[in-house]
Formats: structure tokens, C-alpha cells, sequence
């Protein structure tokens, strides 16, 4: 039993009992009003729900002989109970926290005693707990899982078809007469078609992914809200009724599998997009110093456990338990950080020099992301080594950038096959440049292509651009000298390749995350007529790892590995490569 009781002199006729585990979610933004402790009727109905909840628990749980008058010490965390205003001045009582969700009330102290009771009881499945609130939020989350199961055995639903970008050779080798004379013939339909497709790639979404610049994706490591923060990992993203496709986050509910360690069996749960975070949005806490520093699989977790709950009465066991999860989950979290596994290979072929074996992947799950071809990056900027650039950049330049991703390749050594093989990213630098509105800069480039990220986020900045004198553009960067590219410069052909210590993360539409991540900060941009640059507001992912040097897994369920519970798949439309 997770509860208490203790006698406290300022209320000299009740015993306080305090129930230790809670579900409560501590929403913010939550309608109504707080209470008002200069208010005597809020003074009075908090205590009349203190009492009541108090003398139900007792009711329950004391023996029968005990005469003595229980009161609640205070709701369990994350629970609060709120006042609404009428009209007429008239003062109704609410309480918020139910994890169903930030609308879910408990009208009555009657009502929110039986949860408290189930609370106090040490359960966590929802569906033993005869309250109201529990019982349609067990039968929404049936609901939920079913649809989501309906929405994966339906091919339609997902995004449509694979779409391969252009793989670094997409000519023929050589092309027989008869061919060449139907390619001509084709020409038309075919150059139409091609224009189709291209259209159609515009059009269509990557598997695993619900929009074009949706910030969560399926096999993310992300934070989600619970009472605090916690980590886990997007095992399937799911529509809500009414969600058309490609709509923002928020239309869409997330299966959520915590991480820890698969012996302790989290189950998945079910959150919206305002109640998660990007991984990189905070960083993960340090461990203990007996496991701090090591992989995830080194540490004998059952072990751990066991050592946890020794000497402990079973009634701390759950806690200690919690705690070993909790652990599991940071260790967890770095070590997959520090792991990538590729999709869909598209090219596999000696160089022309033939001194690496070179392939092509539309998409490698990196740490905590998802990163496919036309994604734009977070990377680190750099001189290039060889002093073709004489230090220091004149004006100088940014520490960080964001690159284009054209290609995502593995560079696989043929003359040395001791050598480890290299992930590296291609694709052209760019920088948003503020200027004239009817001058655009050297260098500068059409949004569209680039793609939606690209578009969405020069729309948003130039609406919230205060001086409507003033633009947004893309610019390219030349990756020599890291300036906006020269007049005259060919700017299809100012790639450059990034290895996978020089990749900070994905690059999301500013005013897009920040609507979701931190609202007040979004205000202030739109106040203040502009957005920050990314590398303020979230982490880079080399400074969450530990394991020193990034592994390749064959796959993301293999990344994974006994960090969650229950089985992982990468979504219809991927293939992973088990090597
Ligand atoms: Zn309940």
C-alpha cells in the first residue's frame, strides 16, 4: 500500500493521509481558474474534497474499529482541482489531471475517490479502476488500438508507394537501337509522365512520416509527458477521425513504447503531439556513477533490480523497480543515439576508381531521427581542412548550417577492408538571408526546389517579418569559402558531403516546432517579427551519446534491442537490410 497517514496539529480533527503514486498529468493551459486561497469558498471546497476523498479512503482501507477522521494531505501529483465562475458569480469545482486527457473532470469528490482509491491500491491498469473517467479512457484506447490496427492492414492509408530519388547513376549503360527508337517515339508521354511523377513525388508522403513537414515520425526516440518527461520510441502513428492526410501533428495520435528495459514490460501508451518533444530538445540526465558512461547492454539490468528491491518492504518494490526503468531509459537513449541503420538502398556499386564500395540509402534512422533524401539537416559547418580557405572567414561565418540532403551514402573501403566503413550526407548547403524584398541575393534559390520544409519555412518567416520592405530567401552556400554563392557560380553544383559527426539533427520548420514545443517562445518571435536559429533552442546529437564511436544495426528494431517491450517494425514501404 503506497499510502499514509499522519496526524498534523492544524487540523487538529483529521489525520492526513496522502496517497503516494499518482497518474496526474500536471497539464498546463488547463480551462478554468486556479483556486483563489483568499477565497473562502475555495478554502472550503478544497477542504470538503480533502475530507470526503479522506473518508472514503479510510472507509476502504482502515480497520473498522479505528474511529479516527481521515483527510486527504493534498491531491496526488499532477491533480489539481480548479474553480469555475458563473455568471452570477456562483463558484463550481473541477478536478483535472485524469491521463485521458486535459478536458477529463472529476465533477464530484465522490467521483475521483474511487480512482484514488484504485490509485492508493497500487495498480496501474486503468481498466481495474471503477471510476467513470477510467473506464472510458480504457474503452478509447481499445477503440484507438483497433483503429490504429485497422489504418496498418490498410495499404491505402499509408503513403502511397515507395518514391526513389535519383540514384547517383540513373542513366542507362547503354541503350539498343530498337529502344532508343521507342524512347523517341515515347518521348511525349513519357517526358509528361515523368513531369507526373515528379509531381506526384511532391504529392506523396514517405512512409512514416504523416506530413511533409511533420516534426514526429514512426521509430523516433522522443520525450513524452507523463508526470514528468520520459523516453520512448514511436512504434506506429495513428489518424484521428476526421484528420485529412497530411495534416499537422496535431491531428494524429502516437504509440508510444517507454523505454527501460523489456524485462520490467511498459506497456505502449498513447500520446498527442503537444505532450512529446523531439529527443533533441532536452538532454538526457546523468547516470548514477556505477553505470554512467556505459552501453546500455553491459549493464545486468535483473541484476540491478534485484539489488534495488533487496532489503525494501514489497511495497517499495514497484518504486524501485520504476527507478531501475528509469535508469534503463537514459542509458537506453544514448546508447541509440549513438546508432544509425539505413532503408531502402537504391545504389550498390564499386566508385569509379573502384577504391570504395559506395551505397545509396533513401533513408537511415541516425540516433533519434529519421533522415530521408530531400529532409533538410542540421549540420556543422567547418573550413575545409586543406586551406583552400584562409582563416578567419571574412564576415565571418555561422558554427552550424543546415544542408539539403541529396544523397545518403555508405562509403564501404575496397583497397582497405580493415578501414571502417563511413555514413556520410551530400547535398548543398544553404542559409535563410534577410534582405530587400525586391533584391533577392546572390545565390539565392527558389524554395520550391528545395521542397515543403524549404517553402513553409521562408512563408512563415516572411509572415511574421515585420518590415514588409524586407525578405526571407534560401541561400546557397558555397561549402569553400561558407559565403552565399558567388554570381556566376554554378549552383547545381556546390555539393558537398558531411560525415556523421558533423550531422546535428533534422532541421524542422521553426515556427512549426516551436508551436508545438514551447508556445511562449513562439510568441515572443512573432512579437518580436522574427525566429531564432535552431541551434538555440535544440540540442546537437553528438552531445548526447556515449559510446564514444556511432555503430551501424541492421536494423531500427535492432537498435532498440531489449530497451523496449513488444515488438518494433519499421513501417510498410521500408526495407531494412539485415546484413
Ligand atoms: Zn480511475
Amino acid at each position: 500500500m503506497a499510502s499514509s497517514a499522519s496526524k498534523d496539529d492544524s487540523s487538529a480533527e483529521y489525520w492526513s493521509l496522502t496517497i503516494a503514486r499518482s497518474d496526474g498529468q500536471g497539464y498546463t493551459d488547463l480551462d478554468q481558474n486556479p483556486l483563489d486561497l483568499n477565497e473562502d469558498s475555495d478554502v472550503t471546497q478544497l477542504e470538503r474534497w480533502e475530507v470526503i476523498i479522506g473518508g472514503h479512503l479510510a472507509m476502504q482501507l482502515a480497520p473498522k474499529e479505528d474511529k479516527r477522521q481521515f483527510k486527504l494531505a493534498e491531491f496526488p501529483k499532477g491533480y489539481e482541482l480548479r474553480v469555475a465562475i458563473r455568471k452570477d458569480q456562483a463558484r463550481d469545482y473541477y478536478l483535472y489531471g485524469h491521463p485521458a486527457s486535459a478536458k477529463s473532470i472529476y465533477r464530484t469528490p465522490g467521483e475521483f475517490a474511487s480512482h484514488a482509491l484504485w490509485l492508493a491500491s497500487g495498480s496501474t491498469d486503468n481498466s481495474q479502476c471503477p471510476c467513470d473517467l477510467c473506464a472510458r479512457y480504457v474503452e478509447g484506447q481499445q477503440k484507438r488500438a483497433e483503429a490504429i490496427a485497422a489504418w496498418e492492414s490498410n495499404p491505402a492509408s499509408h503513403a502511397a508507394a515507395v518514391h526513389y530519388s535519383t540514384p547517383p547513376r540513373s542513366q542507362p549503360a547503354s541503350v539498343q537501337p530498337e529502344q532508343q527508337a521507342q524512347q523517341t517515339q515515347q518521348s511525349r508521354p513519357q517526358q509528361q509522365q515523368q513531369i507526373q511523377q515528379r509531381q506526384q513525388q511532391q504529392l506523396q508522403m514517405f512512409p512514416g512520416t504523416t506530413g511533409f513537414s511533420n516534426v514526429f515520425r514512426v521509430g523516433e526516440m522522443v520525450w513524452y509527458r507523463y508526470s514528468a518527461w520520459r523516453l520512448g520510441v514511436i512504434f506506429s502513428i495513428a489518424a484521428r477521425p476526421g484528420t485529412q492526410p497530411g495534416a499537422p501533428d496535431t491531428g494524429y495520435d502516437f504509440r508510444i513504447a517507454p523505454l527501460g528495459h523489456a524485462t520490467l514490460q511498459q506497456e505502449i501508451i498513447i500520446k498527442d503531439a503537444p505532450s512529446m518533444r523531439p529527443f533533441l530538445t532536452f538532454s538526457v540526465p546523468d547516470s548514477p556513477a556505477h553505470i554512467k558512461g556505459k552501453p546500455f547492454d553491459e549493464v545486468d539490468w535483473l541484476a540491478l533490480s534485484e539489488s534495488e528491491r533487496r532489503g525494501k518492504d514489497p511495497a517499495q518494490h514497484a518504486q524501485a523497480l520504476q527507478g531501475v526503468g528509469l535508469e534503463a531509459s537514459k542509458l537506453a537513449a544514448r546508447t541509440i543515439n549513438d546508432c544509425f541503420s539505413f532503408f531502402n538502398k537504391i545504389h550498390d556499386e564499386p566508385t569509379p576508381d573502384n577504391l570504395f564500395r559506395l551505397q545509396c540509402f533513401q533513408g537511415v534512422y541516425y540516433g533519434a531521427e529519421m533522415i530521408v533524401v530531400n529532409d533538410p539537416i542540421r549540420v556543422q559547418l567547418g573550413l575545409p581542412a586543406d586551406g583552400s580557405q584562409q582563416h578567419p572567414a571574412e564576415p565571418p561565418v555561422p558554427t552550424s548550417g543546415i544542408m539539403h540532403v541529396q544523397q545518403i551514402q555508405y562509403l564501404i573501403s575496397l583497397a582497405q577492408p580493415n578501414q571502417r566503413p563511413v555514413l556520410r550526407f551530400q547535398g548543398r548547403l544553404l542559409r535563410p538571408i534577410r534582405t530587400l524584398a525586391d533584391n533577392p541575393p546572390p545565390g539565392a534559390i527558389p524554395p520550391e526546389t528545395l521542397g515543403p520544409v524549404f517553402t513553409e519555412e521562408l512563408v512563415s518567416r516572411n509572415m511574421l517579418e515585420k518590415n514588409k520592405s524586407m525578405r526571407w530567401f534560401w541561400v546557397i552556400i558555397s561549402p569553400r569559402t561558407l559565403q552565399p554563392a558567388a554570381a556566376g557560380e554554378d549552383l547545381k553544383n556546390l555539393t558537398t558531403t558531411k560525415l556523421e559527426g558533423d550531422v546535428l539533427g533534422r532541421f524542422y520548420v521553426s515556427a512549426k516546432i516551436m508551436q508545438l514545443v514551447n508556445m511562449d517562445l513562439y510568441k515572443q518571435w512573432v512579437e518580436r517579427g522574427a525566429v531564432d536559429e535552431p541551434p538555440s533552442y535544440l540540442n546537437n546529437r553528438g552531445a548526447s551519446g556515449n559510446l564514444g564511436q556511432i555503430q551501424r544495426r541492421p536494423t531500427r528494431k535492432g537498435t532498440f534491442g531489449k530497451a523496449v517491450y513488444g515488438e518494433f517494425g519499421v513501417s510498410r514501404g521500408l526495407a531494412e537490410e539485415a546484413q
